[in-house]
């Protein structure tokens, strides 16, 4: 087996601080990027930390004890993020996710939520709040959360088998211990709740039909089972396509044993291709981002722990609003800022990846669990 050179370039210190345009309209959720995308959805980093070392988002040799994570006082605060929050929300944005890292390690969250529950759209509806998790953590968080208004909850859980889990997880985590945070979820009301399965061919694509059985048998359609592509985001995880299993290649493997039929897309911008199954007994996506970029309609941002920006999840570089936060902008000024470096957005890495790939330019990204999935 060839042995994997992992590069680790700190991109967290390359951000610009934005300068503060002199006049831009009130906003009126209606932004649109220079490819014509609105600004819906927000996702935010609460926390770098993580209690797990999956392999393909943290590794353990580099994630290690040496690691230097972010300290306290970089961290936005609750009021910091839930300010920046409803200067989004006037831009058009009606979803926040809280992610990570692991959102759960960040202490009190729940209060987090209860702060971004108060928030409106300019029509005046609450933003739907989600939050995507490890599962570790989730069976003595669940009540809460959702007594604080969390609306929805997506586990991450990536085989059933607990000594592959327990390897893919590398710190020994059994998996016991997430489907127990799944029925502390759905015992909340959470439920219908996601699972996302990040697959990786000769690792775990041997799980995709136990987990597809286990959760249909288990929860039927109060689970819905996601399939990820791995993806080739940071440049710790030592990516290479031959690890990628297409997600049509996996479709056809659950249609061996159970048929599928496609579903409509909910909402524009939506991440997975949706399929039911043909007996009823609920649906499964498939989030494609190697073979099937869906650029085109991509309305997120992320906003890091340390409150930068980036407008692509493959971005090298952010803008940092907590520099305009603690040195005293308005959420006028706050809202211009948002308002020109979304219009001057035009990132279609995944789109891109393939013609970058084939002229052999590499480029630097940014590491998932700092400006969060
Ligand atoms: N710690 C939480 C969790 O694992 O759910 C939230 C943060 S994690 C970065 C968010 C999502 O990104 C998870 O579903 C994880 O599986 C996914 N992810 C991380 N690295 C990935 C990669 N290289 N390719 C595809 N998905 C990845
Ligand atoms: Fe942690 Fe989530 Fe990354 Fe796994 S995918 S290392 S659980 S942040
Ligand atoms: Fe959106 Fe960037 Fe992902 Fe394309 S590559 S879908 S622009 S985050």
């Amino acid at each position: 087996m060839g042995e994997k050179v992992i590069a680790l370039s700190d991109l967290r210190a390359q951000a610009d601080v934005p300068e503060i345009p002199a006049d831009a309209p009130a906003p009126d959720g209606l932004l649109a990027d220079a490819l014509g995308r609105p600004l819906r959805d927000l996702r935010i980093s609460v926390t770098d930390r993580c209690n797990f070392r999956c392999s393909y988002c943290m590794p353990k040799e580099v994630f290690d004890r040496d690691y230097r994570f972010l300290p306290q006082t970089s961290l936005l605060s609750f009021e910091e993020i839930t300010r920046l929050a409803s200067v989004f929300a006037r831009h058009g944005v009606t979803k926040l996710r809280l992610t990570g890292g692991e959102p759960l390690m960040r202490k009190h969250v729940d209060d987090l939520v209860r702060q971004l529950a108060t928030l409106r759209t300019p029509a005046g509806e609450p933003l739907e709040l989600t939050l995507t998790t490890n599962g570790s953590l989730l069976a003595r968080h669940a009540q809460a959360l959702r007594a604080a208004g969390l609306s929805r909850i997506t586990v991450s859980l990536d085989a059933l088998d607990d000594e592959v889990f327990q390897r893919m997880n590398d710190v020994g985590f059994p998996v016991a211990d997430v489907l127990s945070g799944v029925d502390a979820a759905l015992a909340a009301g959470f439920g219908p709740i996601k699972v996302n399965m990040v697959v990786k061919r000769g690792t775990n694509e041997h799980e995709i039909v136990p987990l597809a059985r286990h959760v249909r048998d288990q929860y039927g359609p109060q689970v819905v089972l996601r399939f990820i592509e791995y993806m080739d985001v940071g440049a710790t995880n030592g990516w290479r396509m031959d690890e990628v299993l297409p997600s049509d290649a996996v479709r056809q493997l659950l249609e061996s044993t159970w048929p599928l039929v496609p579903l409509a897309a909910r909402a524009p911008g939506e991440t997975a291709q949706r399929f039911a199954y043909a007996d009823g007994r609920g649906e499964v996506g498939f989030i494609s981002s190697v073979t099937r970029a869906f650029c085109g309609e991509c309305n997120r941002a992320r906003l890091s722990t340390e409150g930068k920006l980036f407008t692509c999840l493959f971005a090298s570089r952010g803008h940092d609003l907590r520099a305009l936060l603690r040195g005293g902008a308005s959420d006028v000024q706050l809202a211009a800022v948002v308002s020109s470096l979304w219009s001057r957005r035009a990132d279609r890495y995944s789109e891109l990846r393939s013609a970058s790939a084939a002229s052999g330019v590499a480029r630097q990204r940014i590491e998932m669990h700092y400006i969060g999935g």
